[in-house]
């Protein structure tokens, strides 16, 4: 492998080292701990081990999280009322308030998504904060995209003036890095294209990419062909694929082909270990940012 591998988990355990300070400091300050509240509905194995990383992490840093089991049965109005007593602080207070997505399919998941108060909406999700952020004012920016600009920032991967190409076009990750790594400053001053599933010439394009980002869902989607000599490559996807050999009959994959692609690129984000930690660094980060501007309101 040529690349520079981008070790996502040990940048995100620099970023738990530093915030585990500010989050001592916020704690002496308001008299208590930040806290995060993780909504989790149904018992999909995927969401579950999602969650538990977010409320070990947390833990890590000095962050109390309380993760809300709720029975997959559960409708869109008792999810919202839920989502909204939480808010209320009924449940003691909730500086950050997460619902673990998917969603199941009779649940409308926006309107849940809505229930969350822009103040609390450490995903970065509401309409206020996407604004924000198009604007160039970023609050809580989506965790995996703001992961994304952490990355390349940490690993000196110039943005300012380069190409960057994002393949995948969600609210969640595509859209957010686009606006990032458009906007001005540090990490930012790109020339962004978004691809998607009706692009046409997606090789090509990507072929462009002095930074291509896939954010998709599809292993091995991105092959060396599409990467330019020196590129750097961040995987956001994450698949489970069949393995007889690995523990368990399968493992985790992106979205890169990686070994050839390794051999290509000018740096590289593995999965798992790369965009993954990150992500859930960035949510520690929010919740601390909303448990502050909450004490910065006189709220305690
Ligand atoms: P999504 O399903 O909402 O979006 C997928 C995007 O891929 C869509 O915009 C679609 O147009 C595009 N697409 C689909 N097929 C394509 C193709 N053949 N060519 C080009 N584009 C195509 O997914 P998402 O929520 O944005 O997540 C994307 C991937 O990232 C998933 O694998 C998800 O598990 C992973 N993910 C990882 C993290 C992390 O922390 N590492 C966080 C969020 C999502």
């Amino acid at each position: 492998m040529t690349a520079k591998l981008l070790d996502g988990k040990a940048l995100a355990g620099r970023i738990e080292d530093s915030l585990r300070d500010e989050v001592a400091t916020f704690s002496r300050m308001a008299g208590r701990v930040p806290r995060l509240v993780v909504v989790l509905v149904g018992e999909m194995a995927a969401s579950a081990s999602y969650v538990k990383s977010k409320a070990s992490a947390a833990a890590r840093v000095g962050i109390e999280a309380e993760v809300v089991r709720v029975p997959a049965t559960a409708d869109t109005e008792a999810l919202v009322e839920l989502v909204g007593a939480l808010a209320r602080d009924e449940q003691g207070p909730a500086d950050g308030i997460l619902v673990q997505l998917p969603l199941p399919g009779h649940v409308d998941t926006q309107r849940v998504l809505d229930a969350v108060p822009a103040d609390r909406d450490v995903d970065g999700f509401h309409p206020e904060n996407a604004g924000l952020l198009s604007q160039g004012r970023p609050r809580f920016v989506p965790c995996t995209a703001a992961g994304v600009q952490r990355m390349l920032i940490d690993a000196g991967v110039e943005t300012a003036g380069k190409h960057a190409v994002i393949i995948g076009r969600s609210d969640i990750v595509g859209k957010p890095l686009a606006l990032l790594l458009a906007s001005r400053g540090t990490g930012g001053d790109a020339t962004v294209t978004i691809c998607h599933s009706r692009s046409e010439n997606l090789a090509a394009i990507c072929r462009q990419a002095d930074i291509l980002v896939a954010a998709v869902g599809k292993p091995g989607l991105v092959t060396a062909d599409m990467v330019k000599p020196g590129a750097a490559v961040i995987d956001v996807g994450i698949n489970r694929i069949a393995d007889a050999a690995a523990k368990g009959g399968s493992r985790l994959v992106g979205d890169v082909d990686f070994a050839p692609v390794a051999e290509v690129a000018g740096a590289i984000s593995p999965v798992p270990g790369g965009v993954g930690p990150l992500t859930v660094a960035m949510l520690l980060a929010n919740t601390l940012l909303a448990a502050e501007l909450r004490l910065g309101q006189g709220q305690r």
